[in-house]
């Protein structure tokens, strides 16, 4: 048996987990990094449209700061957010997009001076003042109150983990590439690193670390149409799940994002709309206005995408062999514009439709886009229940997101969290807690239940086979759990995913039966894996009998806070349990700094909690009377909800900007 001994081994080469490494490695311990596939290939390299933080230097950024950045990430979670988390983000994305020029990501600049913008359809011109000229600069994106998203062209996340990957290197950081975490190594509750499969050779790996990082990324490839990767199948939540100790958060909310292209689902980014692009229906009529007179397409994603499938059900998608669709217009910003702004979506649109967005009109449809569930975490990123196991980026519930994310604000928590967590990481490794104490025996345990599934895979006969239960599993999470629910659909959904879940304990291997490379193999463990984690999300939204942010249930049209403002946690702690076991965590409006209320878009729907009133009223207050004294914003926020202490001490400085006096 191989074993690799290491300080922290970090599952996933993505921007999360690599900041993870870096931020271990320059406080002196040892990372290995374990992907699947080599880091600058991870699914964050596809990340188009941008990165929010509060700079406030374009002039449509003026005014911005952490306030705003936070009001409008709860918002946008529809109240499902931890609010310190939300809080620690927001403080820290100026500090992690500063950090991140400074290790080489090119991003766009305020240039001095006029230049054009189209905003709601019409020409204006814009004024950059001289003494913004230079520093980073932003655009507009859904749900935002000001134009927050710092971006490289639209080619953001391309840039910021090349540039990661890089920073990586010079730290020395360990990259073990296609190597698979299949499961975890733990004992007592306490994580003590991975098994993990070469996929080259087929050998198995114990991976025996004191602290083991999940930043694995999200799960939107249960579903049949995905804007994500094809790695992007929710092993790391899989595996955790699988300790029965590990707990997952919110799993049942899933975003859709409202412009992929029809019908391989590619992403068109946000900033097709932030930069001025216009939705149209079949007759090419701009629609978004008549539903959200406010926001119109930069509606919060969520919203966007609701209103999209709305007006397609009313007759006013275009058809095409491929089911209905509308329109994303984008020529109205130019050839100019587009061919530096926004060229990855050019060459999409060339290369996957043979079309010209400077000419032509896109075929867009909504799509399976974000998970905001992962694996449940404290605000340090350690799971809650299992001693030692950390998660960060889209793998984790952290939960900072709630029931929708705002665009631009995920890969910004990938670095963000990453770089506190490899903080709280290393307080733990220099603590005599995270001392070593796990029998070799034990570990040649967890290599050797590995090894035994396997075989019984590879040597199983008159089996189910794996492609035609994976294939089921998609089809029914995008046709019964997809952007908008019902209960029969629901209870269909969980119905037949536990039936898939018995059958998937009989797959067989067909086509190969090699240990080493062998897709097959792989597709067969993946899939018992993933049918797990689509039935944690049917089962979460059917359990949820409420509508709040991307969870949105016709038979339940309201947001329910009288009795639904928590958290959904998951586990499952009996492998022979054909479904999981379903928990709530309350979400405690007394300590809310921002107590819950209408996100403003449609007719306001919600079922107030008994405890809203009286937080208002305490928020009030404090508000008033510190205003009162002269109280600045800092000393108001820090009376409401108090979270400075919580961040490690070198990231608790104030942000400066252009004109703030601090
Ligand atoms: C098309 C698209 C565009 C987007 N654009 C934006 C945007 O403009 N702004 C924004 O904020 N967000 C955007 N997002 C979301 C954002 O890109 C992701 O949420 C984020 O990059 C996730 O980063 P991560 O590090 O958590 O995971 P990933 O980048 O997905 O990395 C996961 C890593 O885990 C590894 N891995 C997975 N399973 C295993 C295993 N079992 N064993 C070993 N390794 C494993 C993979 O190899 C990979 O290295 C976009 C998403 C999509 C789909």
């Amino acid at each position: 048996m191989k074993v690799i001994y290491t300080d922290v081994l970090i599952i996933g080469g993505g921007l999360a987990g690599l900041r993870v490494a870096t931020g271990i490695k320059e406080r002196g311990h040892d990372a290995v990094v374990l992907s699947l596939v080599p880091p600058k290939r991870s699914h964050s390299a596809a990340a188009q449209g941008g990165m929010q933080a509060s700079l406030a230097n374009c002039k449509m950024g003026e005014g911005d700061n952490e306030d705003v950045h936070f009001s409008d990430t709860i918002k946008g979670s529809d109240w499902g957010a931890d609010q310190e988390v939300a809080r620690m983000f927001v403080h820290c994305a100026p500090k992690a997009i500063r950090e991140l020029a400074h290790w080489g990501v090119p991003w766009s600049r305020v240039h001095r001076g006029d230049h054009a913008a189209i905003i709601n359809a019409e020409k204006v011109t814009i004024t950059e003042k001289d003494e913004a000229h230079g520093l980073i600069t932003a655009r507009d994106f859904g749900g935002t109150k000001k134009w927050r998203t710092c971006y490289t062209s639209d080619g953001t996340g391309h840039s910021m983990l090349f540039a990661m990957d890089n920073k990586a290197k010079q730290e020395k950081v360990e990259v073990h590439e296609r190597l698979e975490a299949i499961s975890l190594i733990h004992e007592n509750g306490r994580c003590y690193g991975a098994v993990a499969r070469n996929l080259m050779s087929g050998e198995l790996v114990a991976y025996v670390s004191k602290a083991t990082t999940v930043a694995t990324g999200g799960y939107g490839r249960i579903y049949s149409v995905s804007t994500n990767a094809i790695i992007c199948q929710g092993i790391g939540q899989a595996i955790a799940l699988e300790t029965g100790v590990a707990t997952l958060g919110n799993m049942e909310a899933i975003q859709f994002h409202p412009t992929a292209i029809v019908p391989v689902g590619i992403l068109t980014t946000e900033g097709c709309r932030g930069d001025g692009g216009l939705l149209l229906d079949k007759d090419g009529y701009r629609f978004m206005p008549d539903y959200e007179p406010d926001k119109k397409e930069l509606a919060s994603r969520d919203v966007v995408s609701r209103r999209m499938t709305e007006h397609m059900r009313k007759g006013k998608g275009v058809k095409s062999r491929y089911g209905d669709h509308l329109w994303l217009d984008i020529t109205i910003l130019g050839r100019e514009h587009i061919e530096k702004n926004l060229r990855e979506v050019k060459e999409i649109c060339e290369n996957f439709l043979g079309i010209d967005p400077a000419v032509d009109w896109i075929p867009v449809r909504p799509t399976q886009h974000y998970s905001m569930g992962g694996i449940r975490t404290k605000y340090t990123g350690e799971s809650q229940t299992l001693k030692g196991l950390y998660s960060c980026g889209e793998a984790a519930c952290w939960d900072m997101h709630g029931f929708n994310r705002l665009g631009g604000n995920s890969v910004s928590e990938t670095v963000v969290s990453g770089m506190l967590v490899s903080e709280y990481i290393s307080d733990y490794l220099d603590s005599d807690e995270s001392h070593l104490s796990i029998h070799t025996a034990n570990v040649e345990k967890f290599v050797r239940i590995e090894q035994e599934k396997l075989d019984a895979l590879l040597s199983k006969e008159n089996g189910e086979d794996a492609y035609v239960l994976r294939r089921a599993m998609e089809e029914i999470m995008m046709n019964k759990v997809g952007i908008f629910r019902n209960g029969d659909d629901l209870q269909k959904a969980v119905d037949e995913l536990e039936e898939l879940h018995k059958r998937s304990k009989n797959i067989e291997v067909f086509r190969s039966k090699s240990r080493a490379a062998n897709p097959a193999l792989v597709n067969a463990y993946r899939t018992q894996k993933m049918i797990k984690v689509a039935l944690t999300v049917a089962y979460g939204a059917l359990l949820r009998t409420e509508s709040r942010g991307a969870h949105s249930r016709e038979d339940y049209p309201e947001r329910d806070d009288a009795n639904w403002l928590k958290r959904t946690i998951t586990s499952w702690p009996d492998e022979n349990q054909s479904i999981p076991t379903v928990s709530y965590e309350e979400i405690d409006i007394s300590k809310m700094e921002l107590p819950p209320g209408f996100r403003g878009y449609g007719k306001d729907l919600t079922k107030h909690h008994p405890d809203t009133k009286k937080r208002e009223d305490v928020v009030n207050a404090i508000k008033e009377k510190l205003e009162e004294e002269g109280g600045d914003r800092f000393e108001v926020q820090n009376c409401l909800m108090p979270y400075i202490d919580k961040l490690p001490k070198k990231y608790r400085g104030t942000n400066e900007r252009l004109g703030e006096n601090v």
